[in-house]
């Protein structure tokens, strides 16, 4: 049986390509969110041909939802033979801008030398497309299975996943009973597993100071001067601390396998952008924003109080500090049992396929998987998925075919296992 499946991927091979090729070609950029419908119905109405029968679910007054541009997601489910489990495989239709340097038409889809590039064939719309090629093998080749099997396409992954996968998982689309195992194809490299992701936990911080003249400005309080009191100590104190910060989290890459701080900006004082000449005037506000990337041993409560407590401590020993901290987003970290169903299942046909035991993974950024564990409760979840991880948002992004082919048959020879479908 799974001789002639996998030959049935192969000669799909074609239809592998075009498939990410027209998805490639409608330019779902996020944000806006362009194009969403037309996406969402591409894939919809490639699966009803296969039998799949349809649910469009629009997430109204999500964040960046507008009738020019709604955010539309679709999910396809497949009924087997008898009752059973659910296998269900999840693909985020967005893509992020394109940036500069391409050196090809980031929406045509041109294949050469064996890849096929344009942004999102990698992260993941190549993905996507192999779970669709798996799943029409499987049915083309008449297996009986018992269970079902599903395919959604959602919006929004990649500006945190509210109006798709979290707005979804709210209705109960990620839960048992509707669904007991999800493979999400993002991509981790198509011999990787990966079992989850680190914590994220965004905030602004900001400091606080009186305007007065620049040539007087001991008549007034810099508001910059205490955030650079700040930033010393988390120089001082709080980097070296996160680099101490050790994980048994399997992190890729390794230099992510500890806890990080990234302080993404800060603006204070005079207009970031400003005509003619800067006045000269003491700031009284600086704002900083960090994001803190955290472990599956930390708990968010400490993460935060580490930040708060130095803040604390400026107000208790600098004359005039004061400060606000806001949270602008949090996610706690994930990680699937290694001997959780799907890990199992995707783990035995990688080793049948490619001859060799996988290595498991840790993402260091997060997914939608945050969702279908915190909101559905379903800890049977994965990232697998053919593109190379590096590639994911850099100009001239590609997906290898061979990988797109050799994860089409890892994901259908795992549905088989995972229902049941034994020959
Ligand atoms: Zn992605």
């Amino acid at each position: 049986m799974i001789e002639s499946l996998f030959s049935r991927i192969e000669s799909k091979r074609e239809e592998l390509i075009s498939f990410t090729q027209d998805l490639v070609r409608i330019p779902t950029i996020n944000p806006p969110g362009k194009d969403y419908i037309k996406c969402a119905e591409l894939l919809g109405n490639r699966l009803a041909k296969s039998g799949f029968s349809l649910i469009y679910e629009r997430a109204n007054n999500s964040p960046g939802d507008s009738d020019r541009y709604p955010r539309h997601n679709v999910i396809a489910r497949i009924e087997g033979q008898h009752s059973g489990p659910c296998i269900h495989f999840n693909g985020h239709l967005d893509v992020v801008v394109p940036g500069r340097g391409w050196t090809v038409d980031p929406f045509e889809g041109l294949v050469q030398d064996g890849k096929i590039y344009g942004r999102g064939t990698c992260d993941m719309k190549g993905g996507l497309s192999a779970a669709v090629i798996a799943m029409e093998a499987i049915l083309e080749e008449n297996i009986h299975f018992p269970g079902a099997i599903e395919i959604s396409g959602t919006v929004d992954e990649e500006t945190g996943g509210y109006g798709g996968v979290a707005f979804l998982a709210e209705k109960g689309f990620f839960s048992k009973p509707r669904v007991d195992h999800v493979i999400i194809p993002e991509p981790l490299n198509v011999d990787r597993v990966c079992l989850g992701h680190r914590g994220a936990w965004w905030a602004e911080v900001e400091t606080f100071g009186r305007i007065a003249h620049g040539s007087m400005p001991f008549l007034g309080d810099s508001a910059i001067r205490h955030m650079s009191a700040f930033l010393e100590l988390l120089e001082s104190r709080l980097f070296p601390a996160l680099d101490k910060k050790q994980t048994s989290m399997p992190v890729v890459p390794e230099g992510a396998r500890r806890s990080t701080l990234n302080l993404q900006a800060v603006h204070g004082g005079e207009a970031e952008s400003f005509d003619g000449m800067p006045s000269p005037c003491v700031p009284d506000s600086c704002r900083l924003i960090m994001d803190r990337r955290f472990l599956i041993e930390e708990n968010i409560a400490e993460v935060k109080a580490e930040v708060t407590s130095l803040l604390d401590e400026l107000a208790d020993s600098r004359l005039n500090f004061r400060y606000q901290i806001r949270d602008i987003m949090e996610f706690l970290p994930t990680m699937t049992d290694a001997d959780a169903p799907v890990v199992q299942a995707v783990s035995s046909a990688l080793k049948n396929i490619l001859g060799k035991t996988p290595e498991h993974i840790i993402s260091p950024g997060t997914y939608d998987q945050k969702h279908i564990a915190r909101i559905g409760h379903l800890h049977d979840c994965i990232a697998y998925g053919p593109g190379i991880l590096d590639l994911a948002h850099q100009p001239d992004e590609y997906i290898v075919i061979d990988d797109m082919v050799t994860a089409a048959k890892v994901m259908a020879a795992s549905t088989l296992e995972l229902l049941g479908a034994r020959s």
